[in-house]
């Protein structure tokens, strides 16, 4: 009998074996996934992104967590030996409009206590020659990783730690009675006294499985990247952020330095039409039957009909996209974008139709699934684990 059975290879299920391993040296656990090799969904298909924590409410549990784990992602780089670099961001304003709601991000950005600074239209040619705006914000603490590299790292101390890693291996069932949990897998059972399940793009269905009522789905949706030709790399020192649109659900087009030198632009937000499709959005039956039949789809797309035609013009067309690039960096030609795999991400969204925009947890006595943690998840896993792992003790005592 396993102490800790934890479903997910993904940055998530990760931090929270290390961490669990932290806290009960010795114990008996396990982390499985279904794919042969770790962070082959979200955590391998992100923007590597450290983020400061720029954008979310004051106070709130996402501004907490984004600053504590950027700060945390940042130690366990050096202490593992693991390549980061602190680029900074900064957030261009192109017009009087976007000006002002620059000004509106500053208080922000001071209420969540990050170093910044304003940026004239001068100093920004001449940190930024390629970047063309009226104002900006330097954020500092920004920066940029691998996070397959940090998966990697966390499963070699889990293994020294005495933890196993089961790759190749698919949860197919959940049994739980009072006194333990039978985890059924395409490689046989496993029992435990508590389940812990970071499944990302399959989390909805895995709570499902174990037989909880839940009013939610996970939608999937498509980060779509170009990469920048090689000759145009040093195009960018920091990475380019838009000012945050508030009729947009996400960030919009940004230009983001690679920690292995590249460069690339997006992620846009396509609704996927598969939770698994990287090499192109075509229908997976099983994945539209889900979201077909489920009311609160009809209600976002009804609520986000014209985001949605935006993004859906900048990924049918390469020339709306770039146009859209050219307005942060002007000398961009069409040459300069190439074909890069998109990643899919895992957004929850309520039976009314709304983005559930917090980390959403759903308990039994003996086991804890994580329904919902879109983007800062990767920055702010270390202490997401830190709350998964609190629970899982307090069913484990
Ligand atoms: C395009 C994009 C850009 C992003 N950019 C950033 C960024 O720059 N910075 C940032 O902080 N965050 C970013 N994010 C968000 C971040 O990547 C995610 O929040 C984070 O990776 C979620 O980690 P996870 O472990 O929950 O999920 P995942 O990495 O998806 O892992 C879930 C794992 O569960 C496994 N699994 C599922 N079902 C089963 C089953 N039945 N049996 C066994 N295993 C199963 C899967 O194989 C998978 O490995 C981005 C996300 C995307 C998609």
């Amino acid at each position: 009998m396993y102490d800790f059975v934890i479903i997910g290879g993904g940055i998530l299920g990760l931090s929270t074996a290390y961490h669990l391993l932290q806290e009960r040296p010795g114990a008996r656990l396990v982390l499985i996934d279904k794919e042969q090799r770790l962070a082959y969904h979200q955590t391998g298909h992100n923007s590597g992104v450290i983020h400061a924590g720029v954008y979310y409410t004051p106070g709130s549990v996402k501004a907490k967590l984004c600053k504590e784990g950027a700060e945390r992602t940042v130690r366990f780089c050096e202490e593992h030996g693991i390549k980061y670099e602190r680029c900074g961001k900064l957030i261009i304003a192109t017009d009087a409009e976007e000006s002002a709601r620059l000004k509106g991000l500053e208080e922000r950005v001071i209420a969540n206590g990050l170093d910044y600074e304003n940026i004239s239209a001068g100093r920004l040619r001449e940190i930024e020659p390629n970047v063309a705006g009226e104002a900006a914000m330097l954020v500092h603490a920004t920066g940029i990783v691998n996070y397959t590299d940090i998966c990697i790292a966390m499963a070699d101390v889990i293994r020294e730690s005495g933890g196993e890693i089961r790759l190749g291996t698919a949860l197919t069932g959940i049994n739980e009675s009072d006194s333990e949990i039978v985890v059924e897998t395409d490689k046989g059972e496993l029992t435990a006294r508590t389940l812990v399940v970071c499944a990302g793009l399959q989390g909805d269905r895995i709570a499902m499985m174990a037989g909880i009522g839940i009013d939610f789905r996970v939608l999937p949706f498509r980060g779509e990247y170009y990469q920048v030709a090689a000759s145009r790399g040093e195009l960018v020192k920091h990475l380019i952020y838009p000012v945050p649109d508030p009729s947009l659900p996400f960030l919009g087009v940004h230009l983001t330095r690679i920690i292995d030198g590249t460069l690339t632009v997006g992620p846009n937000a396509m609704l996927s039409l598969g939770r698994e499709t990287y090499s192109g959005n075509y229908p997976v039956p099983s994945d539209m039957a889900d979201m077909m039949s489920f009311p609160g789809f009809y209600k976002l797309m009804a609520s986000f009909a014209s985001a949605g035609l935006y993004e859906m013009r900048g990924s049918l067309s390469k020339r709306v996209y770039l146009e859209r690039c050219r307005k942060y960096c002007p000398s961009l030609k069409l040459e300069d974008l190439q074909p890069m795999e998109a990643g899919i991400r895992a957004q929850s969204v309520s039976s009314d139709g709304k983005l559930i925009d917090d980390f959403l947890f759903l308990e039994t006595a003996r086991s804890l699934y994580m329904c919902n943690a879109p983007s800062p998840a990767a920055t702010s896993a270390l202490p997401i684990a830190d709350e998964i792992v609190a629970r899982a003790l307090r069913k484990a005592n």
